[in-house]
């Protein structure tokens, strides 16, 4: 099986992929130049290449030539998006795009799969069967996912099971955990409007106060997490902006307040009380305040959760790849939210996390202008990637 020590001799070439990424990182669906790259490479290595698919997704098709050859095919799945934030890394290879940034690795996800296509195409010989490698745009809350699906990602490239990866620099350098069931929390927003009947701020008697209302719904919302879930499942609702009256204008009771804010849950059946709740608790008040709620829950992105059979196949292969010790079984939710989830609804899959060894950022530090992808995790991501080829598709 493919080790880190296997996979080596691509290291240089992975870290000045991966560097070159992240001087020019790309909003989702605006990976042009990103897929590009991906695609002359894949091409390069004489693997078939399809773009286009979910705007700038790219797809290649690698065939195996060992034994009789299979009809089994998986997926592997990289991002290729950055995020609209400013970079504070200092890095030599820092964006170069202003309030453009890799602060979620993603540039590293994908170096990790080309150097994973680029070792299966000079190892054809060691697996029967096909891989699809596939290169995702706008995972970031863009709906690359479902984009790429709906351009009938999976009627094109068949699979039988879709596998994803991502880093997380509080586990140790080149581990590999994998969760059982819940990996990553559903991802909906929540907006409620106030309306009222705004008057003079001296003379409240004489309208209605949607500001009041809006001060005891944003109290009420964790009475709904901490006293109508169980304990021991989980809920976020989070407030994240909102508007109401002006500055210029502190005697004035506004008419409406406009609230908006996160939903996090790792079941379907959580999330539907917090969308029915948010709802019934907007209401309540409004009558109690004697005013009108306008409620609305998009949902956006559902829970990821590892099918269990797929999850063991990932641990087999992460155990052969960076051994016993470096494996883990098991890895806790986490409140984030992925649009792997999309893939999942389509096809069996698991999702794995891919330790870059930062112990000062134990919970991890995504999203942060100082964020970077620790490039001494390549070949163990890479190495992982192989092994799960050869180990499925033996
Ligand atoms: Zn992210
Ligand atoms: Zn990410």
């Amino acid at each position: 099986m493919p080790t880190p020590d296997d996979l080596a001799p691509l290291a240089a070439d992975m870290t000045a992929w991966r560097r070159d990424f992240h001087r020019h990182p790309e909003l989702g669906f605006e990976e042009t130049r990103t897929a590009g790259i991906v695609a002359d490479l894949l091409r390069g290595w004489g693997i078939a290449v399809e773009t286009g698919i979910g705007e700038t997704g790219v797809v290649g098709t690698l065939t195996g030539t060992r034994g009789p050859g299979g009809n089994r095919a998986i997926g592997l799945r990289a991002d290729m998006d950055a995020l609209a934030m400013p970079e504070m890394t200092g890095a030599p290879y820092a964006s170069t795009t202003p309030n453009t940034m890799h602060a979620c690795g993603h540039d590293g996800h994908t170096a990790m799969l080309l150097g994973a296509a680029r070792w299966l195409a000079m190892n054809r010989d060691r697996f029967g069967g096909t891989v699809q490698f596939i290169f995702q745009p706008a995972e970031e809350s863009r709906g690359g996912a479902a984009r790429m699906v709906k351009d009938g990602l999976f009627d094109r490239f068949p699979v039988d099971a879709v596998y994803g990866m991502h880093n997380l620099p509080g586990l140790p350098l080149g581990s590999v955990a994998v969760p059982k069931g819940a990996v990553l929390a559903s991802s909906d927003t929540w907006e409620v409007r106030f309306r009222g009947a705004g008057v003079h701020g001296a003379r409240p008697h004489l309208g209605t106060d949607a500001p009041l209302a809006a001060a005891q719904f944003i109290a009420a919302l964790p009475m709904i997490v901490a006293r109508e879930i169980d304990p021991l499942q989980a809920a976020v609702l989070s407030v994240g902006h909102m508007a109401a009256g002006a500055p210029n204008a502190p005697n004035v009771i506004p008419s409406e307040v406009f609230l908006c804010g996160t939903a996090r849950a790792f079941t379907e059946a959580v999330r539907a009380h917090l969308e029915a709740r948010i709802a019934q608790v907007a209401h309540g008040i409004a009558a109690t305040c004697r005013l009108r709620a306008e409620p609305r829950y998009i949902r956006r992105i559902s829970p990821t959760i590892n099918r269990a059979e797929q999850a063991a196949v990932a641990l087999r292969a992460a155990r052969a790849a960076v051994g016993d010790a470096r494996a883990m079984d098991d890895h806790p939710p986490l409140t984030p939210g992925e649009d792997f989830s999309d893939f999942l609804a389509e096809r069996p899959g698991a999702y794995v996390w891919l330790g870059t060894g930062d112990p000062a950022h134990p919970e991890g530090f995504h999203h942060n202008p100082h964020f970077d992808f620790n490039d001494a995790a390549l070949a163990h991501g890479a190495a992982f990637w192989c092994a799960l080829v050869e180990q499925e598709l033996a």
